[in-house]
């Protein structure tokens, strides 16, 4: 990893940024949306494509008529079912149903909303209190469900950043996320997660980068050892 100064790797990765966005194009985050539903969503995403989570997160919404009670009162194995497609279904199902009890005792309702009201770092601290939520997970759902100036790390986005060499290899998920959210300029944060999830997809893949069309490749950390 490269020892620059700060101001020089704040530099370097809104330079490699716009590259990105020259590529992949600049995408915003849609409209907010349900933070409760935002974070089952992030959940059934963890260790599975897009499409087998959102598929995942379908089935349980009809399943259960979109009823989060229906879902916390369930035989557990009844919403292993409803989100098997999306995998580790078995972990994921009384994850959810623990979310639920616990944000119902807590609430008395079914509903994240009140985290709207909070500091972004007030309530990812407490997402991170649910058991299975860690810092990818409450990042993305409140910078995509509140549009909170949080910046979220899938495993897209944690593989791009450790190769070129914005964060060290071992460092762990919260520091990654601390570290990037600090070179990440604020107002592109959503930009920005969005471009690197695709770069990692479609270019920087976890087998075979393909990195004789990356633009990012005469400053990767990466590339250059592969070459040397
Ligand atoms: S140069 Fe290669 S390893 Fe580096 S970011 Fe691009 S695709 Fe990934």
């Amino acid at each position: 990893m490269k020892t620059d100064e700060p101001a020089e790797r704040f530099q370097r990765v809104a330079e490699a940024l716009d590259a990105l966005y020259v590529l992949h194009g600049k995408e915003t985050f849609d409209e907010p949306d349900d933070l409760l539903g935002s974070l089952i969503a992030t959940l059934l995403n963890q260790s599975t494509s897009g499409i087998n989570a959102s598929r995942a997160f379908g089935s349980l919404v009809d399943t259960f008529e979109g009823d989060w009670d229906q879902v916390r009162r369930a035989p557990v194995e009844e919403v292993a079912e409803a989100i098997v497609v999306g995998g580790l279904s078995n972990q994921k199902a009384p994850r959810i149903q623990k979310i639920l009890e616990q944000v119902h005792e807590e609430r008395g309702e079914y509903s994240l909303e009140f985290l709207r009201e909070e500091e972004p770092e007030d309530a990812r601290a407490y997402l991170l209190e649910f058991k299975g939520v860690g810092p990818k997970t409450a990042a993305f759902t409140l910078a995509y469900a509140a549009q909170m100036p949080l910046f979220a790390m899938n495993t897209d986005v944690m593989r791009v950043s450790k190769r070129v060499g914005w964060v060290p290899a071992s460092v762990s998920d919260a520091r990654a996320h601390e570290l990037m959210q600090g070179w990440v300029p604020e107002g592109d944060y959503d930009a920005a997660h969005i471009a690197l999830v695709t770069h990692g997809r479609r270019v920087c893949t976890s087998r075979a980068p393909r990195c004789a069309e990356c633009p990012l490749r005469s400053d990767c950390d990466h590339h250059q050892k592969e070459e040397e």
